[in-house]
C-alpha cells in the first residue's frame, strides 16, 4: 500500500502549507508490513528523527516525521487490519495566509462595485432612456467577451503542444496476450519458450524466501555503486529530458509499489537500457540517440518500470535467495559487474513490460504507436528473423515485439500503427 503526502489535493494526506512541496513524500507498506517513507524529492526535505532522508528509510513505532517544517504523525494514518483502503484526510495545519492580499483583493472588489453602481446611477440622474443604459450593458457584456476570449488566447499561447486526447481502451478492462510469441516458422521453440518461462514463474511461486522491498533497494543501492564505479554517468541536457520524461511517466502508474525512481545516462553507445530494480533505471546514450522522439524515450522508459512494478528483480532475487542460502550477504550475489547486467528475464516478462509500457504512454499521452516503431526499426537493422538462436536469447526478437504491440493496440484500443 501507498499513502501519497503533499500539498497537492490530489493526495492521499494532503498537507496545506506553502513549506510541503505539491508531492512531497510517499508511505509505503511492504507484504510483510514493514513500513518506509520516501522523499519524493521535496523542496524542503523529510525527516525522521531530525535527519534528513535521501533513501526509502523504515519507519520504527517511535520514530519521528517532519514533512518539511510540520511534524507528521505517521501511525495516524497507517490502518492495523491492513486494509487496502487509504485513509484519505485533510490534514488541518495553520494555514499561513496573506491577510494583505485578501484586504487588497476585498477593497478592489468594493472600489469596482462602487463605481459601476455609480456609472448606472450617473446616467439615470442624467435622464438616460432604458435603451440607453440597455445599450451600455450591452456593451459592457460585449468587452467581457473580448476579454474573455484574450484571456483564452494568452492561456493558449502558453501551452507548448495542444493536449493529446487522451485514448481509452475499448473494454474496462486491458486484456495481455501472449499468444503473439508463438509464430509458425519456427519448430517448436517458441513453445519451448513459453513452457520454460511458466516453470520459471513457478519456481519463483514454490520459492519460500520472501524477498522484501527493502533487500531489493539494499540490492539495488549495491549495484548502483558498482555500476558507478565502472561507467562514467552525464549529467546533461539528455540526462534532464530523461527526468522530466519519467516525472511525467511516474504520475501515470496504477498501483505503484513504492519504488522512488531514478534515472541514470551512461556514457557508452551500447543501444541499451536495463533496470537493477529498486527504482534504479539506467539508459546508455547510444540508446539516447538511437531514438527518435520523447514518446520512444517514454517507451523505453515504461518498459523498465514495468520490471519494477511488476516484480520481476524481485523474482530473480528470490530464485537467487532461494538456491543460494546467502542472500544474508547480499555481496555474494554481486560477485561481478557481469552478474548485474546479465539479469535476464525471459521473454513473456519482456513482452509483458513492453505491453504495459503502451498503457502508460497511453495514459501519459505519449504517442501509442511510438513502442511499435523502435521494434519496427530494429527489425531492419537486425535482418531475419532466426528461430534457433531465438531460444538463447531473452529479449524477443524485434519482430515478434512489434508484432505484439501491435496486436495489444489493436484488440485493446481498437487502433491500428502502421
Ligand atoms: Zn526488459
Amino acid at each position: 500500500m501507498v499513502i501519497n503526502i503533499g500539498r497537492n489535493k490530489e493526495n492521499d494526506v494532503v498537507i496545506d502549507n506553502l513549506k510541503v512541496s505539491n508531492y512531497h513524500a510517499q508511505m509505503v507498506i511492504d507484504e510483510e508490513s514493514i513500513i518506509f517513507i520516501n522523499d519524493l524529492q521535496s523542496e524542503n526535505g523529510t525527516f525522521v528523527n531530525g535527519e534528513i532522508i535521501n533513501d526509502p528509510t523504515e519507519l520504527k513505532t517511535k520514530d519521528e516525521v517532519t514533512i518539511a517544517n510540520i511534524s507528521f504523525d505517521w501511525k495516524k494514518h497507517i490502518k492495523k487490519d491492513n486494509s487496502d483502503e487509504k485513509p484519505v484526510e485533510i490534514y488541518a495545519e495553520k494555514k499561513e495566509k496573506n491577510w494583505l492580499v485578501i484586504i487588497l483583493i476585498s477593497l478592489l472588489i468594493t472600489v469596482v462595485l462602487v463605481s459601476s453602481l455609480f456609472i448606472i446611477n450617473e446616467f439615470n440622474s442624467d435622464g438616460a432612456t432604458i435603451e440607453e443604459i440597455k445599450k451600455v450593458e450591452d456593451s459592457k457584456e460585449e468587452n467581457n467577451i473580448k476579454d474573455e476570449k484574450t484571456s483564452k488566447k494568452t492561456k493558449d499561447q502558453k501551452k507548448e503542444k495542444p493536449k493529446k486526447k487522451i485514448i481509452k481502451p475499448v473494454n474496462d478492462e486491458i486484456s495481455y496476450d501472449y499468444s503473439c510469441l508463438e509464430d509458425d516458422k519456427d519448430i517448436g521453440t517458441t513453445s519451448l519458450i513459453n513452457i520454460a518461462s511458466e516453470i520459471g514463474d513457478q519456481v519463483v511461486d514454490i520459492g519460500t524466501k520472501k524477498v522484501s522491498l527493502k533487500e531489493e533497494i539494499d540490492f539495488a543501492s549495491e549495484s548502483h555503486d558498482k555500476i558507478k564505479e565502472e561507467y562514467q554517468f552525464i549529467y546533461n541536457n539528455k540526462q534532464k529530458k530523461l527526468n522530466s520524461i519519467l516525472k511525467k511517466i511516474e504520475k501515470e502508474i496504477i498501483n505503484p509499489k513504492g519504488y522512488n525512481y531514478k534515472i541514470y545516462l551512461i556514457k557508452d553507445e551500447a543501444i541499451n537500457a536495463f533496470t537493477t530494480g529498486g527504482g534504479y533505471i539506467y539508459f546508455f546514450e547510444g540508446m539516447y540517440d538511437y531514438l527518435e522522439s520523447d514518446d520512444e524515450i517514454a517507451s523505453i522508459i515504461c518498459h523498465e518500470i514495468n520490471h519494477n512494478e511488476l516484480g520481476h528483480l524481485r523474482d530473480y532475487l528470490r530464485v537467487k535467495k532461494t538456491n543460494n542460502n546467502l542472500f544474508g550477504e547480499l555481496g555474494n550475489i554481486l560477485t561481478s559487474m557481469q552478474s548485474i547486467l546479465t539479469i535476464n528475464f525471459n521473454q513473456k516478462k519482456e513482452t509483458q513490460c513492453d505491453l504495459h509500457a503502451i498503457d502508460i504512454s497511453i495514459r501519459a499521452g505519449y504517442n501509442e504507436c511510438s513502442t511499435s516503431n523502435i521494434w519496427k526499426r530494429m527489425k531492419d537493422e537486425e535482418g531475419e528473423y532466426n528461430s534457433i538462436n531465438n531460444l538463447f536469447r531473452s529479449h524477443p526478437y524485434s519482430e515478434k515485439r512489434e508484432y505484439c504491440a501491435k496486436n495489444h493496440l489493436s484488440s485493446n484500443y481498437g487502433i491500428k500503427c502502421k
